[in-house]
C-alpha cells in the first residue's frame, strides 16, 4: 500500500477531507501519515480505532518517506516545501488544495467530472504537481460544465457570495464569536423583543464598530456587514480572487486565454459554509429553460436544476439546504433583457468545502492510486 502524507489535515479544507475519506472508506486502500506544524508528536486522529501521532510537516526527510503527499495547509507552506521535497530528491506526488501552483506550467488543475482527460493526460506526460482550483470556480464550473463543454458561452459576469469558511479555520470562528459578541449584550437582549426599535438599531451599530468586537482574522466586522474584496489586490482593479476566476477557468477547460470573457466582484458574506454566486451570461443563442436543464443535469450527477420561481428559489438555493452536500444547486434561470440578446442570469450554491476543495483532493488521490 501507498504511503500517503496528509499535511494541514486538522484546518478548515483538511477537516472535511478527513471526514470525507472516512465516509469513503480511503483509508483502507492507503497508509496514512498525519503531519502538523503546530503540535509535532501529539495524538492526531483515530482511525478504525489505530492512534496516529502527529508527525512534523517541517521535516523534509519525514515527507521525503511518502509516495503521496496531499496538503490543506495553504500556500505559503507549500511554497517552500514542494521545491525543497524535490530539491531533496522527492519522486512522489504532490496533491495541494492552495492556489501557489494552480497556474505553474507543469501542474495541472484538478476537476475531474470536468477535466478528467486532461488529468489523465497530465500522468501520462508524468505530471506529479496536482492542483485544487479555487473554490467559486470549480463551483461555477461543476453547474454550468454542460454550457461550457457545448461551448456555449460567450462571456459571463461572476458575482460571487463568499462564506466565512472560506477564509479558513480562524475566520469562521470568528464570524461565530461575532454573533455571540452581539447577542451576549445586555442592552441588546433587553430590546430585542421589547422597546424602541431605533435603539436596538442604535446599539448594535455601536457594538459592530466597537473596538472589543472580534475581528482580527477579517480585520473588520462581517455579521451584519459584506466585505467586497477577498485576497489580494492587483493594482489594477482586480482582486488576487477575481483574477483567478478567468485564468483558472481556461485552464481547468483546456482552453487559450480569451476564449470566453469572465470576470466579476468577488465578495465575503456572513454566510458559515456554501459559495453562491449571482451569473450573468452571454450564450451563443436564446435557450429555453428545457434545454438549459437537460443540458446542465445531464454534464454530471450533482447538478440539480431549481425552478425559477420564488417558492422553490428560497427553498432549495441557499446555502442553508445545500451545505456539507455535494449538491451544486443551480436556478434563478431567466433572460434579462427583452431584447434579442441572449444574456442570461443564474444563480448556483455549492458547498466549497466540498466540491470546492476537498472533494476534488480526494477524487485525485484515488485515480493516482488506481494507475500507481
Ligand atoms: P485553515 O483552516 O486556516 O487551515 C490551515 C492550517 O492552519 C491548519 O492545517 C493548521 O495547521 C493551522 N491552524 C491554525 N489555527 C488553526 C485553528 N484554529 N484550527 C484549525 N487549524 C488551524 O485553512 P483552510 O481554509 O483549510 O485552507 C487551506 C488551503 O486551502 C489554503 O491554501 C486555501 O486557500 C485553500 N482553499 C480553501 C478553501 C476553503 O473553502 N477554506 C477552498 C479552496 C481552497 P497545523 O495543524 O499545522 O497547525
Amino acid at each position: 500500500m501507498r504511503k500517503v502524507g496528509l499535511v494541514g489535515w486538522r484546518g478548515m479544507v483538511g477537516s472535511v477531507l478527513f471526514q470525507r475519506m472516512l465516509e469513503e472508506n480511503d483509508f483502507h486502500a492507503i497508509l496514512p501519515h498525519f503531519y502538523t506544524t503546530s503540535e509535532v508528536g501529539s495524538p492526531g486522529p483515530r482511525i478504525h480505532g489505530i492512534p496516529y501521532f502527529l508527525k512534523d510537516a517541517n521535516d523534509i526527510q519525514a515527507l521525503a518517506e511518502m509516495d503521496i503527499i496531499i496538503t490543506c495547509q495553504g500556500s505559503d507552506y507549500s511554497r517552500v516545501f514542494y521545491p525543497l521535497l524535490r530539491d531533496f530528491g522527492w519522486k512522489g506526488y504532490w496533491i495541494d488544495a492552495a492556489s501557489v501552483f494552480r497556474m505553474k506550467k507543469d501542474s495541472c488543475i484538478i476537476l475531474d467530472p470536468v477535466n478528467r482527460e486532461q488529468i489523465d493526460k497530465a500522468l501520462d506526460d508524468g505530471i506529479q504537481l496536482f492542483v485544487g482550483g479555487n473554490c467559486s470556480v470549480t463551483l461555477s464550473l461543476l453547474g454550468l460544465s454542460g454550457l461550457f463543454k457545448a461551448g456555449l458561452i460567450e462571456w459571463m459576469s461572476l458575482m460571487t457570495y463568499q462564506s466565512a469558511s472560506g477564509a479558513g479555520a480562524r475566520h469562521v470562528r470568528e464570524l461565530i464569536a461575532q454573533s455571540s459578541y452581539m447577542s451576549q449584550d445586555s442592552e441588546v437582549s433587553n430590546l430585542l423583543y421589547r422597546g424602541s426599535l431605533i435603539s436596538l438599531l442604535k446599539r448594535v451599530n455601536e457594538l459592530m464598530n466597537h473596538t472589543e468586537m472580534p475581528k482580527k482574522a477579517f480585520s473588520v466586522p462581517l455579521i451584519g456587514n459584506v466585505i467586497p474584496w477577498i485576497d489580494n489586490d492587483l493594482g489594477d482593479g482586480n482582486s488576487r480572487e477575481e483574477w483567478k476566476g478567468e485564468v483558472e477557468a481556461h485552464k481547468i477547460l483546456g482552453l487559450r486565454s480569451g476564449s470566453f470573457f469572465l470576470n466579476g466582484l468577488c465578495v465575503r458574506v456572513g454566510v458559515i459554509r456554501c459559495h453562491s454566486a449571482a451569473i450573468t451570461m452571454k450564450l451563443k443563442y436564446d435557450m429555453s429553460e428545457r434545454e438549459f436543464l437537460d443540458l446542465i443535469e445531464s454534464a454530471n450527477p450533482w447538478v440539480r436544476y431549481v425552478s425559477n420561481n420564488k417558492e422553490e428559489s428560497i427553498r432549495e438555493l441557499t446555502p442553508a439546504r445545500i451545505s456539507n452536500s455535494l449538491k451544486i444547486a443551480v436556478g434563478r434561470y431567466k433572460k434579462m433583457f427583452s431584447n434579442s440578446e441572449s444574456i442570461y442570469s443564474v444563480f448556483t450554491v455549492g458547498d466549497q468545502l466540498l466540491w470546492g476543495a476537498a472533494e476534488p483532493l480526494r477524487r485525485m488521490l484515488n485515480i493516482l492510486l488506481g494507475r500507481l
